[in-house]
């Protein structure tokens, strides 16, 4: 069932010919498919080469390829998608014609996607971690200049993904993954509010790949936690069909929202560590993980509200000019950096005092029938929030190393860094966004019950503590 997905996904692909998951799947038969008698090259870290890098080479070697010297990036300190590892692979590359196979997840994928490109080389990619929907998407997420950026390049050519590895994955990363798929439930939301204002239409593609199945490919956290193979299996469909999704929109408008906004704000920021996990930064799963529950809360108590009934004049009155806007965002980051590229991003999505009278008019008409086709697309927070820690992911800002402070800031200032329409902009223009903030974080909000019960288990622990002391 799924293969034909993907065999179906595959045709409107642009860069992803081939993607074979399965138990034992086999390395050099898709890599002949792909790349025919071409030499390879393995691309791992000393972590991935252990655990996959060493058996892929000797199969590929096996099978008649000519085998480069592997390319392995220490494992301590963890891999790093910047730069400069970029230039050093790509410099090792132009030495050679072969085709790089990339053996890891995430940081691996994207160091050896970048470089690959920069030598106009096809590449591979065997994945080791149901950990994110970046294998086959288009474009790599890089530090450059200190800023974290998408940098542009395409998706590999082939995606081999072994369930007998993924199965055997760090828990953590399988959680990291499961995260960043249910996050797809907030961001559809999102895209259909951005189709019903016209500022995005739905592309029905795009649309279908990453949505048709979401609600099968998460449905059992539980299992998939315990390593079972068939929930691992539907949770790399969803991640792999996710990036296709991207791919054949050639944007992240297809898996990404408000969730995504939180998640990048925090990492620019510096914001939120790993529990447990020492040293290594915070996974992108889990900051969409608890980003999509923030977003699902604000979504309900928007949705209790009738938006065909504002004062659509004294919204208008009131709407911040386009010099206004921009030290209102100015004034919201402490970081140069992050400032600057908030008030391009926030100026991007700029609209008149004039054009908002018009949107929110639209919005008066469309209420109706948008309120329920979000309400179709979305799950209750708490839902959301079981489902994550069903299948061990953090679940609000205590867990991930927030202050309460900083995770209701977030609220107010996800909206200025993307210039992409999500529910922070039409709660924005609704004039409703801080009202809602408010009642979010009230003593009997969403947030304001959870802050309550984690004081009370943080008393309990230190009376339990200072009892047996
Ligand atoms: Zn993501």
């Amino acid at each position: 069932m799924g293969e034909r997905r993907i065999e179906a996904a595959l045709r409107q692909a642009t860069d992803t010919q081939n993607v074979n998951i399965a138990a034992g799947a086999s390395v050099p038969g898709v890599f002949r498919e792909g790349f025919g008698d071409s030499p390879a090259v393995v691309v791992a870290d000393e972590n991935t080469f252990e655990v996959a890098g060493k058996e892929v080479r000797r199969r590929l070697e096996r099978a008649g390829h000519t085998m480069i010297e592997p390319y392995v990036f220490p494992a301590e300190p963890p891999l790093y998608a910047e730069y400069s590892n970029i230039e050093k692979l790509r410099d090792s590359m132009r030495e050679h014609g072969a085709i790089p196979v990339a053996v890891g997840s995430g940081t691996i994928n994207d160091i050896v996607k970048r470089s690959a490109h920069e030598c106009e080389r096809p590449y591979m990619c065997f994945a080791t971690a149901a950990s994110m929907d970046g294998y086959t998407a288009f474009g790599a997420s890089i530090e450059k200049d200190g800023l974290k950026q998408t940098l542009s390049c395409p998706a590999p050519r082939v995606v081999v993904a072994d369930l007998e590895v993924l199965k055997h994955a760090p828990g953590h990363m399988t959680a990291s993954g499961y995260a960043d798929l249910l996050g797809k439930v907030t961001s559809g939301a999102d895209w259909l509010i951005a189709d019903a204002l016209e500022v995005e239409k739905i592309d029905p593609t795009g649309w279908s790949l990453v949505q048709d199945h979401l609600r099968g490919w998460t449905d059992s956290p539980a299992e998939l936690r315990a390593g079972d193979q068939e929930s691992t299996q539907r949770l790399m469909e969803g991640l792999i069909l996710s990036g296709l999704g991207m791919q054949s929109y050639q944007s992240s408008r297809t898996a990404s929202g408000a969730e995504h906004q939180f998640s990048h704000l925090w990492e620019m920021e510096g914001l939120g560590h790993g529990e447990g996990h020492e040293g290594t930064p915070l996974s992108h799963g889990f900051k969409v993980g608890v980003a999509s529950v923030a977003i699902a809360a604000l979504y309900e108590l928007i949705l209790e509200r009738d938006l065909g009934d504002l004062d659509i004049e004294a919204l208008c009155d009131s709407w911040p000019t386009r010099e206004e806007m921009e030290r209102s965002v100015r004034a919201q980051h402490t970081s140069l950096d992050l400032e600057r590229g908030a008030v391009e991003q926030t100026l991007a999505k700029y609209i008149s005092a004039g054009e908002l009278a018009q949107r929110l008019e639209l919005l008066r008409d469309v209420w109706p029938g948008l309120r329920e086709k979000v309400r179709v697309q979305l799950m209750p927070a708490e839902q959301i929030s079981k489902m994550l820690q069903a299948a061990g992911c953090p679940t609000g800002p205590v867990e991930i190393g927030l202050l309460w402070e900083d995770f209701e800031a977030t609220y107010l200032r996800a909206r200025t860094i993307r210039k992409r329409y999500a529910v922070l902009d039409l709660a924005f223009e609704a004039g409703i966004l801080e009202e809602c903030v408010d009642e979010l974080f009230a003593p009997g909000g969403f947030w304001g019950r959870a802050a309550a019960s984690h004081a009370r288990a943080d008393e309990a622990g230190s009376f339990r503590r200072s009892d047996e002391a």
